[in-house]
C-alpha cells in the first residue's frame, strides 16, 4: 500500500518535470536581445556606439551606448575577441575606448540546460525502470531461485533448551558432545579428535525430532539454519544442488553453526532405485550434500544434524564414517517420558489441584510428543469453553480420548434402541472376559458412546509399558478380542459386522504369533518371511516370502487353531458367566458409560 503509493507519486512527479523541461527547450524566452554578426559589432567599435563588452564562453554581450541596448554575438571560443576585432579592420586605439570583460563560462548555467536538455532522457529512463522492477516483483522468486531458503535462527536468541525436550535422556547424552564441541572446539582439537559432522535424528513423526536439534543449538548458543529435504526438490531442474551449495556457503561464514535438514529421506534416499521419480534431480542434490560434507575441514565447526522415519531407505553413502555417522533415536517415549513430556507441557499453564498426570501418562501408550503436546492443548480448550479457571482432570481424559480415538464423540448420531442393545452387549462382552482373563490389562472405561470409527469400546490401561510379551498375554489378547462377537452370538444368536476391527487384530496377533515369535505347538521355534520390521516404527515394511506353499498352508492351520482353540475358551468363560454379562449390558443401556469404579461395582454384584 505504501509502496505503491511512494511509486505512484514518483511517476507523476516525473511526468511533471518532464513536461516543464519540454516547454522550456521548445519555448525560449520571447524578448531575447538582437544577435548581431561580429563584422557589425567591429562596424559599431569603429563608430564609438559600444560602451561595454561582457565576453562569456562563446556569447558577447554589447551594451550600446545609445539607449543602452543589449546585443548579443557569437563569436569563437579559442581565438581572443580582440585578434578578431583587429582582423575586421578595428583600430588597437579604438578597442582601449571599450569596455572588454571576460566572465568565467557559468557553470550553473551550462549545467542547468544540460540537465535540462536531459530530463527527457531520465524520464523514459525512470518509466523503463519502473516497469522492469513491477515485472520483477511479480516473478521474483523465479530470479532467485538458485538462493537457499535456510532461515537463519540467530544464535543469540536460543528459545530451546534441553529442558524443553522431555523424556529423551539417553539423545540428549549422546548430543551433549555435539554442544560441547560446538563450545569449545579448541578444546577438541587440541587433543587430535575427530569431530562429528553428521548427526542423524531417527524416529517416528512427532518424537521431537526437530525440537531437540533446536534445543542443540539453543544449548550451544550457536545459529541454526534448517531447511527441509523436499524444499531441495521441489523447484526446477538443477536447483537443489545451488541451493546446497549455498546453504552451506552461508553456513560456513557462521560457524560455529548447526544445519539442519529436516526429512533428509526426500533427498537421501536409495540411489537407482527408480522408485518416486525424477531421480536424477535428486541424486545431484544428494552429491552436492556428499561433496559440501568432505569439503569440511576439521576446522570447520559446522554440523549438520539430519532427521528422518525412514532410515532404511536412506543412502548407504549417506551413512558412511565422516558422514551421518551419528545415529540418535528419537524412540516414542514409555510412561516416565510421557509423565516428563507432559509436564513440560502444563508449564505455566493453570491446573486444578487434583489434577493426576501419572494417570494421564499411563492412558497414553503410543502416543508422541506431539500427541501429548496436543493432549494438554485440547484440554485447555475445553476448560475455556466451559468457563474453567484452570484445567482440570475431566477435560484432559476427554481429551485423551478425543485424540486417541480420533475425533470428539458423536453423540448426535441417533442409535436405534436395537443398534444399542447389540452393542451394548457386544462391549459389555470384551469387558468381562477383560475381567476374567488374568494376564489382561485392567478395564478403565467401557462405553457405548460413538467415537471416531468406534461404535463403542472397552478402554483397558496397561500398569507398565509391556516391553516382554508372554505366550499367555496372547492368548488373553485374543480372547478380549473375540468377548464382543461371543457375546452377541450367545446372546441374540446372530452376529453383527461390528466385529471387524477386532476380528483383523486379533488375526494379526494370532499371525505373529506362530510366524514371528515361534510360539505354535506345531511349528516349532522357527521364524517364517522376513520381515523388515522397524520397531521403532511399529510396522511391518514388507514381508517376504520365503517358505513354501506347504508350508503355508501350516501356517494358516495353526493360526486357525489358536483362533478357535480362544474361541471356545471365551464361549464357556461367557457362558458360565451369562449373568455378569447381562448385568454389564443392561448397565450399558442405561448409563452409556461405566467407569472402573462402576464397572467393577455392576460386575460382582451379580
Ligand atoms: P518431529 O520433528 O519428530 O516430527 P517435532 O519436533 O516437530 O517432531 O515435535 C512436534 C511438537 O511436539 C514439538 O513442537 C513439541 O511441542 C512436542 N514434542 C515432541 N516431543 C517432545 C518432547 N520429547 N518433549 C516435549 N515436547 C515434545
Ligand atoms: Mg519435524
Ligand atoms: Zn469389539
Amino acid at each position: 500500500m505504501n509502496a505503491n503509493w511512494s511509486r505512484n507519486a514518483f511517476v507523476y512527479l516525473l511526468i511533471i518535470v518532464a513536461a516543464a523541461a519540454l516547454f522550456i527547450n521548445i519555448y525560449q524566452p520571447g524578448d531575447a536581445p538582437d544577435q548581431i554578426s561580429l563584422t557589425q559589432l567591429a562596424k559599431a567599435i569603429e563608430k564609438g556606439a559600444v560602451d561595454t563588452v561582457i565576453v562569456r564562453d562563446d556569447e558577447v554581450r554589447v551594451t550600446l551606448t545609445e539607449n543602452d541596448t543589449t546585443v548579443i554575438s557569437r563569436r569563437e571560443r579559442n581565438v581572443p575577441l580582440t585578434q578578431t576585432l583587429i582582423g575586421l579592420g578595428v583600430k588597437p586605439e579604438e578597442l582601449t575606448e571599450v569596455d572588454i570583460k571576460y566572465e568565467a563560462p557559468g557553470n550553473a548555467g551550462s549545467w542547468l540546460t544540460l540537465l535540462i536538455n536531459l530530463l527527457p532522457l531520465l524520464f523514459v529512463g525512470g518509466l523503463f525502470f519502473i516497469l522492469f522492477r513491477q515485472t520483477q516483483g511479480s516473478n521474483n522468486q523465479a530470479l532467485s531461485f538458485g538462493k537457499s531458503r535456510a532461515r537463519l535462527f540467530t544464535g543469540d536468541k536460543p528459545t530451546v533448551k534441553f529442558d524443553d525436550v522431555a523424556g529423551a535422556d539417553e539423545a540428549k547424552e549422546e548430543l551433549k558432545e555435539v554442544v560441547e564441541f560446538l563450545k569449545e572446539p579448541q578444546k577438541f582439537a587440541a587433543l587430535g579428535a575427530r569431530i562429528p559432522k553428521g548427526v542423524l535424528l531417527v524416529g517416528p513423526p512427532g518424537t521431537g525430532k526437530t525440537l531437540m536439534a533446536k534445543a542443540v543449538s539453543g544449548e550451544a548458543g550457536v545459529p541454526f539454519f534448517s531447511i527441509s529435504g523436499s524444499e531441495f526438490v521441489e523447484m526446477f531442474v538443477g536447483v537443489g544442488a545451488s541451493r546446497v551449495r549455498d546453504l552451506f556457503e552461508q553456513a560456513k561464514r557462521n560457524s560455529p553453526c548447526i544445519i539442519f535438514i529436516d526429512e533428509i529421506d526426500a533427498v537421501g534416499r536409495y540411489r537407482g532405485t527408480g522408485l518416486g521419480g525424477s531421480h536424477d534431480e535428486r541424486e545431484q542434490t544428494l552429491n552436492q550434500i556428499l561433496v559440501e560434507m568432505d569439503g569440511f575441514g576439521t576446522d570447520t565447526n559446522v554440523i549438520l544434524v539430519a532427521a528422518t522415519n525412514r532410515p532404511d531407505i536412506l543412502d548407504p553413502a549417506l551413512l558412511r564414517p565422516g558422514r551421518f555417522d551419528r545415529r540418535v533415536t528419537m524412540d516414542r517415549p514409555d510412561v516416565s517420558g510421557r509423565r516428563a513430556i507432559l509436564s513440560v507441557h502444563v508449564r505455566g499453564k493453570p491446573i486444578e489441584p487434583g489434577v493426576d498426570l501419572e494417570l494421564i501418562a499411563r492412558q497414553t501408550p503410543g502416543f508422541v510428543g506431539a500427541d501429548l503436546e496436543n493432549v494438554i492443548n485440547e484440554a485447555a480448550i475445553l476448560a475455556a469453553r466451559r468457563n474453567k479457571r484452570a484445567i482440570g482432570m475431566r477435560e484432559l481424559q476427554e481429551a485423551v480420548e478425543r485424540i486417541g480415538m480420533g475425533g470428539p464423540e458423536r453423540r448426535s448420531r441417533l442409535m436405534t434402541p436395537q443398534e444399542k442393545n447389540v452393542v451394548s452387549y457386544h462391549e459389555a462382552g470384551h469387558a468381562v472376559v477383560a475381567r476374567l482373563c488374568e494376564h489382561s490389562d485392567p478395564v478403565q472405561k467401557v462405553t457405548i458412546v460413538p467415537r471416531g470409527s468406534a461404535g463403542g469400546y472397552v478402554w483397558r490401561v496397561a500398569e507398565r509399558d509391556r516391553v516382554m510379551v508372554n505366550r499367555t498375554y496372547f492368548m488373553d489378547y485374543i480372547a478380549v478380542a473375540l468377548g464382543g462377537r461371543v457375546a452377541e452370538e450367545l446372546v441374540f444368536g446372530d452376529i453383527s459386522n461390528g466385529a471387524s476391527a477386532d476380528i483383523q487384530q486379533l488375526t494379526q496377533a494370532a499371525r505373529a504369533m506362530v510366524t514371528k515369535y515361534g510360539m505354535s505347538e506345531s511349528m516349532g521355534p522357527l521364524q517364517f518371511g522376513q520381515q523388515e520390521e522397524l520397531v521403532f516404527l511399529g510396522r511391518d515394511l514388507a514381508e517376504q516370502r520365503d517358505y513354501s506353499e506347504e508350508v503355508a498352508e501350516q501356517i494358516d492351520a495353526e493360526v486357525r487353531r489358536i483362533v478357535n482353540s480362544a474361541y471356545e475358551r471365551v464361549r464357556k468363560l461367557l457362558s458360565e458367566n451369562i449373568n455378569k454379562l447381562h448385568g454389564v449390558a443392561n448397565a450399558l443401556k442405561e448409563r452409556e458409560t461405566l467407569s472402573a469404579e462402576e464397572f467393577e461395582e455392576v460386575f460382582t454384584a451379580v
